[in-house]
């Protein structure tokens, strides 16, 4: 098969592009380096199946000739980390709902499939944990930017299942919540690589708020698995699914674990929403998701814990150096 990954030199899209060669797969990625890095398909730069565009999806007949020559489209482009998205808001938004609309529209012309990559971010604020697909979302007040990304994600959502609806445009979502691994960076906000980052350099480590707020921390290669399966299944055309892990663990308890396995004797740091974001910063107190949904679709089931997340997000931090 020959795939397109849009974002595909970030974190995500670049152990995406590794599995689908690995199986076999025709990869061209389209990366514009807005957070992705050349370093992140360096080595996959040698394999003859394996082929990289630098340029912007917003650049139309580009994109239109890389969507004709896939059979399948991961759209993974986007503005993401919560830093970036509260101090560059104009950008999150018309990234993610223009760049997501020009894709959607290139793929129609030859009713290609496309797998969207959404967010757990769009549940919002709910407290309905654990997240069902069809569940509400909750979203706080458009002065708050934070909200400005949950809600251009959803809007994504919206056009990609109306393109399914009104031209049967055999789309897929998938709403990814925590994903770790090597080469994701912190330098967007992500909490565990800056926190093992921050351990390695002698600490502090920084949470943010009380630290009770808790996540789900998703293996990026079991993240990658999942949406490969699902892209694969023509039963989930035209469905959401959540993607990522259901162990729960405070950032209390992250940044404790951190600590212990790094070893040392670094302090931990409690820092104000308002300093470490903005005035006003919402945070969600709990993110869990239900992982019903894609388990009985595609058999999705995540492979590692917590532990073993941390150890090897510690081991390619050390290897790195
Ligand atoms: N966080 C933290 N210290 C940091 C970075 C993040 O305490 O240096 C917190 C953040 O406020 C949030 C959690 O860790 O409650 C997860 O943050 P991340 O940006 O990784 O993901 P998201 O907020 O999208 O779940």
């Amino acid at each position: 098969m020959k795939a397109l990954i849009t974002g595909g030199a970030g974190f995500i899209g670049s152990h995406l592009a590794e599995h689908l060669l690995e199986r076999g797969d025709r990869v061209t990625v389209i990366d514009d380096l807005s957070t992705g890095a050349m370093a992140n398909i360096e080595h996959l730069k040698s394999n003859p199946h394996f082929r990289y565009v630098i340029d912007t999806i917003f650049n139309g007949p580009v994109l239109s000739e890389l969507v004709d020559g896939a059979d399948v489209v991961f759209h993974l482009a986007a503005a993401v980390g919560v830093k970036l998205i509260v101090e560059k808001p104009t950008l999150t938004i018309e990234t993610n709902i223009g760049g997501t609309e020009r894709v959607l529209k290139a793929a129609a012309k030859k009713s290609k499939r496309v797998v969207i990559a959404s967010t757990s971010e769009v549940y919002g604020k709910s407290a309905a944990v654990p997240f069902h697909e069809d569940a509400d979302l909750v979203f706080g007040p458009t002065t708050k930017s934070r909200w400005s990304y949950a809600a251009s994600k959803a809007v994504d959502e919206f056009l990609a299942l109306a393109y399914h609806k009104e031209q049967d445009l055999p789309v897929v979502i998938v709403r990814l919540f925590n994903t770790v691994g090597p080469r994701q960076t912190g330098r967007y906000g992500m909490v565990i690589p800056r926190f093992v980052e921050q351990a390695l350099a002698g600490g502090p480590i920084t949470v943010y708020g009380d630290g009770d707020q808790s996540r789900c921390f998703a293996w990026v290669g079991d993240v990658v698995r999942g949406m490969v399966a699902l892209s694969d299944s023509s039963k989930a055309t035209g469905q959401v699914f959540n993607l990522g892990a259901a162990e729960e663990i405070s950032i209390n308890e992250l940044a404790e674990r951190v600590k212990k396995k790094v070893g040392g004797k670094m302090t931990i740091k409690r820092i104000a929403y308002d300093k470490a974001y903005e005035e006003g910063f919402e945070d969600m107190r709990r993110r869990v998701p239900c992982l019903d949904k894609a388990r009985k679709a595609v058999g999705y089931k995540p492979t590692a814990g917590i532990e073993e997340i941390l150890d090897r997000v510690i081991a390619w931090m050390k290897a790195r150096g």
